[in-house]
């Protein structure tokens, strides 16, 4: 084989990885000759074995510092003839070398690095999968009954929900309207010494308008309630991975699962844990709405001079009914018996 003449002859084995220094050194030398060939400890023979190849460095050769001004060869594709001025520098510690190749081969050490890499981030992420598995396939029987317990109460809520409605379509409305944007407001003539300031030249609106402050307990007047109604997806679902609650039993289930299956079992939980906290969410936003402090707040709001119809609700905890009376309308009460189970205990 007609090998260049610049040959190093069988260099020492590379039993660790050449040091950043050393690296570095051959840089310098490549810059300085265009001959990476040609550095001590380079491996010049023809490659065949490149598994678990490591790339330590890329570079590029200035083809006017080369004796022959030809291209390097390259020792994977084209051992003994010109073909690289852009190369990769590689260890392979399989068999102790370490060779400078043309960047096309260089890719291809690329791309098996970047799948091995791209292999051991799955495996990570499958560990990953599997502890949260063990920590909570075994739960699937707390999680149904908590899901359970939260759209039970929605449900009570709901009829309260509807009562309110059918008993006061026109309040339900109106509040739905005043709460939409978070803090509520009333309108209110402004003062006399803005009058003043009027009279100064300064152009005041004749009307203002005054915040009374934050409410809660939209879930009370929305005008669709559906949180109540069961997920019978979800629910099915839930029922295909229950597997009792030992933890022992689930822990062998778990490693019958492919990767696929463990992904989707992690993902169903953590979806129905989100499901859980959402109606919960509602179901606290919908009890809110009762609090003294937001029902003064309301009716600051809902009495108002400047209101067409003023009205005011009264509600006590544990009451079951809310009275809701006014200015020209008739007094109505309004069955809020549901909201009693919000008191009884978890299961
Ligand atoms: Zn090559």
């Amino acid at each position: 084989m007609a090998l260049p003449k610049h040959l190093p002859n069988s260099p020492k084995p590379f039993k660790n990885r050449p040091s950043p220094r050393w690296v570095e050194g051959f840089k310098e030398h490549v810059r300085r000759t265009g001959l990476p060939e040609a550095f001590p400890g380079i491996s010049w023979e023809p490659l065949e074995e490149i598994y678990g190849a490591q790339i330590l460095t890329e570079f590029e050769i200035v083809r006017a510092k080369r004796p022959n001004l030809d291209m390097a060869p390259c020792p994977i594709c084209s051992p003994a003839a010109p073909k690289f001025l852009k190369g990769v520098l590689i260890w392979v510690p399989s068999i102790g070398k370490v060779c400078a190749i043309g960047c096309e081969c260089g890719a291809k050490i690329h791309e098996d690095w970047n799948a091995e890499k791209k292999r051991r981030a799955q495996e990570k992420k499958g560990e990953i999968i599997e502890s949260f598995l063990e920590e909570n396939l075994h739960r699937i029987e707390e999680i149904q009954k908590n899901l359970r317990y939260a759209r039970r109460i929605a449900k009570d809520h709901r009829s309260c929900w509807s009562s309110f409605r059918k008993e006061c379509p026109m309040i339900t409305y109106e509040l739905r309207e005043a709460m939409k944007r978070g803090p509520i407001f009333v309108t209110e003539r402004i003062s006399s010494n803005q009058e003043a300031l009027r009279s100064l030249g300064l152009k005041q609106p004749k009307m203002i308008n005054r915040q009374i402050g934050s409410v809660t307990g939209q879930a009370v007047v929305k005008s669709r309630f559906e949180h109540h109604k069961e997920n019978f997806a979800l629910e099915n679902q839930l029922e295909a991975i229950k597997f009792g609650s030992n933890q022992q039993e689930c822990f062998l289930k778990i490693c019958e699962m492919t990767y696929k299956e463990k992904q989707m079992t992690e993902r169903l939980i953590k979806k129905a844990r989100q499901e859980i906290s959402k109606i919960s969410d509602l179901n606290k936003d919908f009890i809110s709405f009762f609090e003294p402090e937001n029902l003064r707040k309301l009716n600051e709001w809902s009495q108002h001079e400047n209101r067409a119809t003023p009205f005011r609700i009264d509600y006590r905890l544990g009451q079951g009914r809310m009275k809701v009376s006014g200015r020209g309308i008739p007094t109505t009460f309004v069955d809020m018996s549901g909201l009693c189970s919000t008191h009884q205990s978890p299961p």
